[in-house]
């Protein structure tokens, strides 16, 4: 049994656990905006988040990414403590060193795109691969390649972001996502900053990810894409998991006042 295998067990999460969350907490200063978050992302599955705003939605994904250090509970990442380390039934702070590891195999795609902004679509694709994981240049150029015709763009590899729409930019976002082969790919609202006829060429990539047995967990108000692309629909509010399910039966058949309340809001 691997490291990973011994802390899935000893903490109870099923084997195939990709995120594991228990009882995850996180506060700033007085503010407890997480209060006690327990959630299963199995591997290879889709899971939406919902929920106001306000709620931790972004939070939560930032403790996922190790942007944020949890306040409590436990939180695993294919096994891998995120926040902490567990040695000898005791719990540090993780090494620098082990913490950029970690984060190189979470992807994150932003609502703002995030491209840098000063590179070629090509150069925003090789930084990270080359640059934190060691891959030389012509392999990562290969690789990059394929990812840009993966989400329909091999023509745009030496354009600017200022040159491409704004759902081009998300689909590069993707791409350079991708181009780091994370474990789990994590969306923060990713077609909220998008004009509305722009949302589809987006949502179609991350269907097509989805299809290939991405592991995904992505906050979202499209209900549409939630109810047809989610295996599981998770409804947050104030820090809390007031609901989780199959999307389909949550969105007809909500069982919390607050969920129904928030759906008929956004449907
Ligand atoms: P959501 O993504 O669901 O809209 P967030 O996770 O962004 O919610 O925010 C949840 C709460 O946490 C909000 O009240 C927000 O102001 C607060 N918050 C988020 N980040 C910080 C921070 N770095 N410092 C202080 N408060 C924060
Ligand atoms: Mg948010």
């Amino acid at each position: 049994m691997n490291a990973g295998e011994e802390n899935q067990r000893r903490f109870g999460a099923p084997a195939d656990a990709m995120v594991f969350a228990r009882g995850v907490r996180k506060s700033f200063g007085p503010l407890e905006v997480l209060k006690g978050i327990d959630l299963v992302v199995p591997t290879g599955s889709v899971a939406c988040i919902i929920g106001p705003s306000g709620s931790g939605k972004s939070t939560f994904l930032r403790c996922i990414n190790h942007l944020e250090q949890i306040s409590g509970g436990v939180l695993l990442v294919d096994g891998e403590f995120v926040g902490y380390d567990l040695r000898d039934g005791k719990l540090y702070e993780v090494k620098n060193s082990l913490l950029c590891k970690r984060r190189a195999d979470i992807g994150m795609v932003f609502q703002s795109f995030n491209l840098f902004s000063h590179m070629t679509v090509m150069q925003n694709l090789i930084e990270a691969p080359t640059r934190v994981r060691g891959v030389p240049v012509q392999e990562a150029r290969a690789r990059a390649e394929a990812l840009l015709a993966r989400v329909g763009l091999s023509e745009k590899v030496n354009s600017y972001p200022r040159e491409l729409s704004g759902g081009q930019q998300q689909r590069v976002a993707i791409a350079r996502a991708l181009a780091m082969n994370p474990k789990v790919l994590l969306f923060d609202e990713p077609t909220s900053a998008l004009d509305p006829e722009l949302v589809g060429e987006v949502l179609q990539v991350m269907r097509d990810l989805a299809d290939s047995g991405m592991t995904m967990v992505v906050v979202t108000h499209e209900i549409g894409f939630a109810r047809e692309v989610g295996d599981a629909l998770i409804f947050m509010d104030q820090g809390v998991i007031v609901e989780q399910g199959l999307p389909r039966d949550m969105i007809a058949d909500p069982q919390s006042p607050r969920t129904r309340e928030f759906l008929s809001r956004v449907l």
